[in-house]
């Protein structure tokens, strides 16, 4: 799925499609204008009206934009309702996602929202706190995705934390891997943590 021509995102959502499965529970920690978060849908959404996506954006504007893009983009009120949606910083995503039902998928797409204030961006604390959350509410089999840009002020640092988070894990319960352009050194990376299932 790697080729010159897909966006970043194209191959994010390439890995996902791998790990998700109809009726799963995933988390879309970055829901910006919806994109990601209606990818999701269309992965978790079965006829039997299972699935859920948890969507969590710091920004009330990002949250209106997702849910006014999933009333544009799915006539299935059913399905719409597949997908709740929270205005809150990511760090909290234990407090919205039940204990009971582990998230197979804790999507990361971090930076800026594209059409918004370029200022308020994702930064390494909270990050570091959400990926740790996620950590915590993932199933064994699950995956952490994040994909950082690194081309604004702040996303190298932010990198690092992600990278450091990554490199953390322990290798008998996670495998770690980056996926990074090496003829464009301000692309795109994705971070993908795989929490193993040790009874498979
Ligand atoms: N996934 C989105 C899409 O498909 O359109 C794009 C996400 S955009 C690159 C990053 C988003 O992260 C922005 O909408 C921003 O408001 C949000 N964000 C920044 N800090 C956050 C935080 N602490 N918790 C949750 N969302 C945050």
């Amino acid at each position: 799925f790697v080729t010159g021509k897909k966006k970043a995102t194209e191959v994010a959502h390439a890995v996902w499609r791998s790990i998700v499965r109809k009726g799963d529970v995933v988390v879309d920690a970055t829901c910006g204008n919806g994109n990601d978060t209606l990818a999701l849908l269309k992965m978790v959404a079965d006829e039997r009206g299972q699935g859920r996506v948890y969507g969590m954006d710091i920004q009330d504007s990002a949250i209106e934009s997702t849910s006014s893009f999933l009333k544009m983009a799915v006539d299935n009120d059913q399905q719409q309702e597949l997908v709740k949606l929270f205005p809150v910083c990511h760090s909290r995503m234990e407090e919205i996602v039940p204990k009971d039902t582990p998230a197979r998928l804790v999507a990361f797409n971090l930076g800026y929202l594209p059409g918004g204030d370029k200022t308020l961006i994702t930064v390494p604390r909270t990050t570091e706190l959400a990926l740790q959350a996620a950590s915590r509410i993932l199933s064994s089999g699950g995956l952490i995705s994040v994909l950082v840009y690194i081309g604004h002020p702040g996303g190298r640092d932010e990198l690092n934390v992600v990278e450091s988070f990554a490199s953390s894990l322990p290798a008998d319960a996670w495998a770690s891997c980056k996926l990074q352009m090496v003829n464009r050194p301000i692309a795109p990376v994705l971070i993908l943590l795989n929490k193993k299932d040790l009874f498979q």
